[in-house]
């Protein structure tokens, strides 16, 4: 967080719960919908489908999205305030959280190919390029973007020409925490943008024997900066910059429960401990006088075999409010 981020009186750490429909396997067991979602009311109800008497549990959150959601639906209510707010700017950060398989990456990029499948990034490329092409007079912007990974603690640069490269966290006075030789590259429309992304996910599978566990134990970072520069009332030329940080964290399962040992156990460990100190971080600006907008969008499954995860994802994302 290295500048303040727009901050209004009723602003907070805005949470947005999300629950995927049960898909055609699920169906096909016999698994049933064990989550309602009252979007009138912001509610998410679990109930236990088995013989025990758990009594149904519900969650009140800012806004929730039931499985028939739109991604268009996702991004005005969620994003487009804060790209809003970067195109002015300030930075934001958009976290998708939640339990491998339940729709983080559909949520952040969806499927790019069909319109209105298109998750969070793209629109927002779609929603900053539409932004620009209105500006007027002197108004010049230059829009950059860089994609970075953090696998086991080490950072790699997804648009780097070499992938075997680790990148150092660095942090400095005047610029605050940065990544050293991250590479970013200047894009001049929405097409340039998903191009790159595409780059990005051929280079996200380099060395990933299984492309499924690997990005469910990584972090993902698209970062789009904008710098925007303009003829002040003096009459000199000011330069802006905001950045926007998409964010898609490493699946919040409990990663060590399989038994696992060695390197899988640390991997586990580390992500454990990311997570919940992402946790902390976010309980830390709820009970604080500082207050961000700063929207985590937590996705959950639909089907009861999933109860504990989905709880705990809903305990998580509740801490938040
Ligand atoms: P995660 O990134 O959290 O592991 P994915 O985004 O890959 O999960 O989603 C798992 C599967 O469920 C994918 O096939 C995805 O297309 C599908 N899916 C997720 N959310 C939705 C949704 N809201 N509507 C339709 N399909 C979804
Ligand atoms: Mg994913």
């Amino acid at each position: 967080l290295d500048k303040p981020e727009k901050v209004e009186a009723s602003d907070n750490v805005k949470v947005v719960v999300r629950c995927r429909p049960l898909n055609e396997k699920e169906k096909m067991m016999g698994h049933k919908q064990s989550v309602a979602v009252d979007e009138i009311r912001g509610t998410i109800t679990v109930n236990k489908l088995d013989m025990t008497s758990e009594p149904p549990k519900t969650f009140t959150f800012d806004t929730v999205f039931s499985p028939d959601s739109k991604q268009l639906d996702v991004y005005n209510l969620t994003a487009r305030p804060i790209i809003d707010s970067v195109l002015e700017g300030y930075n934001g950060t958009i976290f998708a959280y939640g339990q491998t398989g339940t729709g983080k990456t559909f949520t952040m990029e969806g499927v790019r190919a069909v319109p209105e499948l298109r998750g969070i990034i793209p629109n927002s490329f779609a929603h900053v390029f539409g932004h620009i092409a209105k500006a007027e007079g002197d108004t010049r912007f230059l829009v950059r973007v860089s994609y970075l990974e953090i696998y086991n603690e080490e950072v790699r640069d997804l648009l780097g020409k070499d992938q075997m490269q680790r990148l150092e966290v660095k942090e400095r006075p005047d610029v605050g925490v940065y990544i050293k030789d991250l590479s970013g590259y200047v894009v001049n429309n929405a097409d340039d943008m998903d191009r790159i992304m595409t780059l990005g996910h051929k280079n996200r599978s380099v060395g990933a024997t299984n492309m499924n566990e690997h990005s469910s134990r990584s972090h993902a970072i698209f970062t789009i900066t904008i710098e925007c520069s303009e003829k002040g009332v003096d009459g000199d030329q000011h330069v802006r910059m905001g950045k926007l940080h998409l964010v898609d964290l490493a699946g919040s399962e409990r990663q060590g429960k399989t038994g696992a040992t060695g390197q899988r156990l640390k991997e586990a460990t580390k992500i454990n401990l990311s997570l919940s100190t992402l946790g902390n971080v976010i309980s830390a600006l709820v009970d604080g006088k500082i207050k961000l907008f700063f929207p985590l969008c937590a996705n959950i499954g639909p089907a009861d075999y999933n109860y504990d995860e989905t709880i705990s994802t809903l305990r998580y994302a509740n801490r938040a409010k």
